[in-house]
């Protein structure tokens, strides 16, 4: 039985495995099929400082050993690559605010539904907030979602201001008992100045009304768009204190590495991974797992 994280890493695995047979296929380790495995992990988008270290490993214990130990060593230096899950981070605030951003597309509102059923599963109360109020389509696509997860939709009309949104759900919740309030929000306005703006403004307004708010600030990140993921996070990180990176259609992509080539330029974790369309297509995300998923 397949879990549902080597199945959404199948694609990347598949060609990773397939180089990697080249390598140790030779018995003494050739050139051509070195470079075979170079591009492979660089179409994997594992980005080019790991990929350096891992061919350097694979030098390295090449060097009158058996393909176990290659094998072993990559598997080595992906899990370094990694940090260990923080246990602690959820803390004990409540309620705990959550801000999820990124561009249009990449499955913020999916996640965003997702994580409520998750939240509502491990018996916590949430509030999701419809704070992205420029698509009427955001708005009724969460409805659906929270309907289905039963949990309460705190929204306005399209056109709304996102921080009046967003106050006025904060003062709700204040006087109730809430563990987990989720915010959804924009992911394009007129500008991207604009966008980035409004998104410090939320925050502002989130942590006048709850100490500390938001108290996490998650990422996505769509899998299928590769390196340019890691351009539009980078752009992310300079307008929003972001604490972790939410990996959406791992599914459908051979490019899973990109995981790793996030951790590694912006030092975040990846808090969970998506990988399909359901209800339980979310995963908290699993460092050996990821590792034993992409090298099989
Ligand atoms: P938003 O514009 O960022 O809010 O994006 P949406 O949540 O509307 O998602 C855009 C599309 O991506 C929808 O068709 C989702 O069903 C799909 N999607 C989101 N997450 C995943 C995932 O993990 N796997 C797959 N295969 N599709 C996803």
């Amino acid at each position: 039985m397949f879990s549902k994280l080597a199945r959404g890493l199948a694609r990347t695995r598949e060609n990773l495995a397939a180089s990697i047979r080249g390598v140790l296929g030779g018995g003494a380790l050739d050139e051509a099929s070195v470079e075979d495995l170079e591009a492979t992990l660089l179409a994997a988008d594992l980005g080019p400082t790991l990929t350096d270290e891992l061919i350097e490993a694979v030098r390295k214990s090449a060097r009158g050993s058996d393909g176990e130990e290659i094998r072993e060593s990559m598997r080595r230096t992906l899990r370094e690559a990694l940090p260990d899950v923080d246990a602690g981070s959820a803390g004990e605030r409540r309620p705990r605010v959550v801000f999820v951003v990124g561009v249009n597309g990449g499955g913020k509102t999916t996640t965003v539904g997702k994580l409520a059923a998750l939240e509502r599963a491990a018996g916590r109360r949430v509030v999701v907030v419809a704070a992205d109020t420029f698509r009427a389509a955001a708005i009724d696509q969460l409805e659906r979602w929270t309907e289905r997860a039963g949990v309460e939709l705190i929204k306005q009309k399209e056109g709304s201001d996102p921080a009046a949104v967003v106050f006025d759900a904060l003062q709700s919740v204040r006087k109730r008992e809430v563990d987990t309030v989720l915010v959804d929000t924009a992911g394009r306005l007129h500008t991207k100045v604009n966008l980035m703006a409004e998104l410090s403004k939320l925050a502002r307004v989130a942590s006048r009304e709850v100490p500390g708010a938001p108290h996490e600030v998650l990422l996505i990140v769509d899998a299928t768009t590769g390196q340019n993921g890691l351009t539009q996070a980078e752009e992310f990180t300079r307008a929003a204190e972001l604490t972790g990176v939410v990996l959406t259609k791992l599914d459908g992509t051979a490019k899973g590495g990109v995981a790793l080539a996030i951790h590694r330029a912006l030092g975040l974790p990846i808090r969970y991974v998506g990988v399909g369309e359901g209800t339980d297509d979310l995963l908290p995300f699993d460092p050996d797992a990821f590792v034993e998923g992409l090298l099989g």
